[in-house]
């Protein structure tokens, strides 16, 4: 008889790790409070890079296989997914950076290559990833293999997993009253979508000084970012920051100058000092949890490599 598996959230943490337990044999059921739609991680700009996420040795290496995955998924046609090359810039020579071991060939920028005013910047492949057709994509793969997701609101984790074997925390901000873990905190990011003029180079340049800059094209609209508003929990899109962020994308990007706006967006990170990954022992109330929250602004960067070890933890479900 297969075990059973209780994930809570069914943002990409949620999702990846219902996949991954299914595949271990758990028979598994995914709460969540709102619409797949309804989560952070569906107005993600979802590119792979780290942002505000750590500890640094774990994120390169939940990075590095989320990266392969990821680029796997990319080769085998999965719906929304797509290698991006893409141009990070800088004010002064960069020396070698932390992340680069986790992608591919990682080359110096011609001087053609970059936008007016600007020296140096890195050239290098990553996954982009269009979540409002990923999420759901991934949310039929989960069903497909035998998922049941259900919309619900947990008010605890021994609630949740009331008749489960094993509770998968993926709440994301929800940990502060579900695992009650203050050092969870929202990172706001206000975006900007507006329509792709025939865009097809991801931009970046953290260093801008009105602040970080990045344009990501998707196949119909580009992601201009951005902001990281430490501990605001506002989600209202402020149109000052919105038209600043367009400036400055022009300036990294000049040929969106005249873009049509489609829509101003603002959504909270769940950051932590460092991603939560570990296994609590079932208790009186409870049984076993394992928490997977807290990867702050970059969820999708990590979700796989996060997932498999997740599946780790949880062991094989089939109890033959
Ligand atoms: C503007 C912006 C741009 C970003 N760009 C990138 C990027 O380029 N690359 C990248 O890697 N990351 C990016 N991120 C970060 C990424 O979106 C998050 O790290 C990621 O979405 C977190 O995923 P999650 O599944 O942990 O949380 P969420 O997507 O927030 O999902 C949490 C889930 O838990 C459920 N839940 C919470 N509480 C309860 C409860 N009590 N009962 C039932 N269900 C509950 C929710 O309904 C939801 O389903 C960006 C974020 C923002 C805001």
């Amino acid at each position: 008889m297969a075990g059973r598996a209780v994930v809570v959230g069914a943002g990409i943490a949620g999702l990846s790790c219902a996949v991954r337990l299914r595949e271990r044999g758990w028979s598994v059921r995914v709460l969540s409070d709102v619409a797949v739609h309804g989560s952070t991680s569906h107005l993600a700009a979802a590119v792979w890079f780290p942002t505000r996420s750590g500890p640094r040795n774990k994120v390169l290496d939940w990075g590095g296989r989320t990266f392969g995955t990821l680029a796997a998924q990319a080769r085998a046609g999965v719906p929304g997914v797509v290698m991006r090359e893409s141009l990070t810039l800088y004010r002064h020579e960069p020396g070698p950076q932390w992340w680069a071991a986790a992608v591919g060939p990682v080359r110096p920028a011609r001087p053609d290559e970059l936008p007016p005013g600007y020296r140096h910047g890195l050239r290098f492949a990553v996954p982009l990833v269009e979540m409002p057709v990923y999420l759901p994509w991934l949310a039929g793969e989960a069903r497909r293999r035998g998922v049941v997701l259900e919309r619900r609101r947990v008010t605890s984790l021994a609630e949740a997993g009331a008749d489960a074997d094993l509770v998968v925390h993926c709440s994301g901000l929800g940990a502060r009253s579900l695992a009650g873990d203050t050092s969870v905190t929202p990172v706001r990011g206000q975006i900007v979508r507006v329509v792709n003029p025939g865009l097809a180079l991801s931009v970046r340049d953290e260093a801008h000084p009105s602040g970080r800059a990045y344009v990501h094209p998707r196949e119909h609209d580009c992601i201009l970012g951005g902001t990281l508003d430490e501990g605001v929990w506002d989600t209202t899109p402020d149109p000052a920051v919105g038209a600043a962020i367009v400036e400055r994308c022009h300036d990294i990007v000049p040929a969106l100058r005249g873009a049509p706006v489609i829509e101003h967006v603002a959504g909270l990170r769940p950051a932590r000092p460092e991603v939560r990954l570990e296994a609590e022992p079932a208790t009186a109330e409870r049984p076993r949890v394992i928490h997977d929250y807290g990867h702050g602004g970059s969820g999708i960067t990590l979700s796989w490599g996060c997932a498999d070890d997740v599946a780790a933890l949880a062991g094989p479900g089939d109890r033959g």
